[in-house]
């Protein structure tokens, strides 16, 4: 919906407003931004990713807890920086990803290792830097792992991801906790795996773990998973295997448009308070929050390259593409799309705004009712989770530029990539 003016009148997300009928990420201008670094351009806002953690730092205060910012969201170094420095820990799912949360200077001990198919090199390297635990998936990564460290004389800090088989009620591909996902062990399979892990000398059992999808915007799942995972809990300490940290996962949804998740605060006192009912207040809470830290603390500008109205469909041609923002293009997902600059209009037609990918596939949205002439600028929002960490360089287009407003002041965090980062390790024959 937009007004006469061309304003929007859905409320935009934190640190994101218009002033003098031009779009600012705090305190600078986008249209600056652009002319500066050009497009498509990554722009976040240093505040909001503050704020969002604020909200569940709030809630878990008072209680021993870790919040570990699932880094796959958005890896870009400058964030984890911003983070790590608020006092996150870092949730990898990679050695590519312990390397950068290293880089950042993240206490180690403060870092979870997630996924399923951790290769043995990883979990070397991961061991030698002292990680504080590692998220089993399987069986026979618990196997693997065992022998890893028994190889290097350690005993590796784990926790065993379990299946709670509840439905997080988000998009399929973004649901984990449902029996025939790939994701944790199934709930049946639990207690004896936790036995088997006590009795392996290179293990070291501290913690049990889930994390049963993304984009959840209901605390029930969360309540279910809660009580799903403390039943558990209650059969491994009876069987004499002391659990020290319960992990969450992450998971919580953000409004990209007329969503409503719980905020994170209020998600937590309820969450807290099943928690004590049932008697584990006590316990360290571990968390791995990744799109409701930093997604709606990104927007994507891009250019208006063509309009090309048509009989069936008007077509919105910009210049970013799936290759920059892939979530409709693999989930479907909406993001809301706002003029930089609004025009004054009476009519706003209405477009497909599309990139120049040579896919159906490359829409950004949909049936978008827009004033824009070519060369005006656009903003894609929440923008800020699983867009620059999952952009590729298909068509050959070099990844965006990113930068990081504090106030007034603009940061570029990663530059434009050139057509010489994209060949650097080709070779003729
Ligand atoms: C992706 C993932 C997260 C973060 O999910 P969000 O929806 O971004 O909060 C947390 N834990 C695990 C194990 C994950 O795979």
């Amino acid at each position: 919906m937009t007004t006469l003016a061309g304003l929007p009148t859905t409320p935009l997300p934190p640190f994101v407003t218009y002033q003098d009928q031009q779009l600012m990420v705090e305190g600078a201008s986008l249209a600056a931004l652009a002319r500066e670094h050009g497009t498509p351009l990554f722009v976040y806002s240093r505040a909001a990713m503050l704020q969002a953690l604020a909200a569940y730092q709030r809630g878990l205060a008072g209680r021993r807890h870790l919040i570990c910012y699932a880094m796959k969201a958005n890896s870009s170094l400058a964030i984890l920086q911003t983070l790590v420095a608020a006092g996150c820990g870092l949730d990898i799912v990679s050695g590519g990803e312990l390397e950068r949360a290293l880089a950042v200077g993240v206490d180690p001990t403060k870092v979870i290792f997630s996924g399923v198919g951790k290769t043995r090199a990883e979990m070397r390297q991961a061991l030698s830097v002292g990680i504080g635990c590692f998220n089993v998936e399987s069986r026979a990564e618990l196997d693997v792992l065992d022998e890893v460290a028994r190889g290097m004389g350690l005993r590796a800090p784990v926790s065993i991801r379990v299946n709670p088989n509840v439905d997080a009620q988000t998009h399929p591909y973004i649901s984990t906790g449902l029996k025939g996902n790939k994701f944790g062990i199934a709930h049946e399979d639990v207690l004896s795996t936790y036995q088997h892990a006590a009795a392996c000398e290179g293990l070291r059992v501290v913690g049990i773990d889930c994390h049963i999808g993304s984009q959840i915007t209901q605390t029930g799942p969360y309540l279910d998973a809660m009580d799903r995972v403390l039943d558990l809990v209650e059969q491994i300490e009876a069987a004499g295997v002391p659990i020290e940290h319960i992990d969450f996962g992450g998971g919580l949804g953000i409004d990209y448009q007329g969503d409503n998740p719980p905020e994170a605060d209020v998600l937590w006192q309820a969450l807290l308070q099943r928690l004590d009912v049932r008697g584990f207040g006590d316990r360290q809470i571990c968390i791995e929050p990744g799109r409701s830290l930093v997604g709606n603390a990104g927007v994507c500008l891009t250019e208006v390259l063509y309009l090309k109205p048509g009989e069936q469909k008007n077509f919105l041609i910009v210049d970013a593409a799936m290759n920059d923002l892939p979530r409709p293009a693999m989930y479907q997902a909406f993001h809301r799309i706002v003029p930089v600059a609004p025009r004054a209009s009476e009519d706003a037609p209405t477009w497909d705004v599309v990139g120049p990918v040579c896919e159906s596939g490359d829409w950004i949205g949909r049936d978008r009712a827009l004033a824009v002439q070519s060369g005006d600028l656009l903003a894609v929002l929440s923008a800020g989770a699983y867009c620059m960490s999952m952009a590729s360089n298909y068509n050959t287009r070099g990844r965006a530029a990113e930068v990081l407003v504090d106030g007034a002041h603009a940061h570029l965090i990663r530059a434009r990539e050139s057509l010489t980062d994209q060949t650097r390790l080709e070779r003729l024959l």
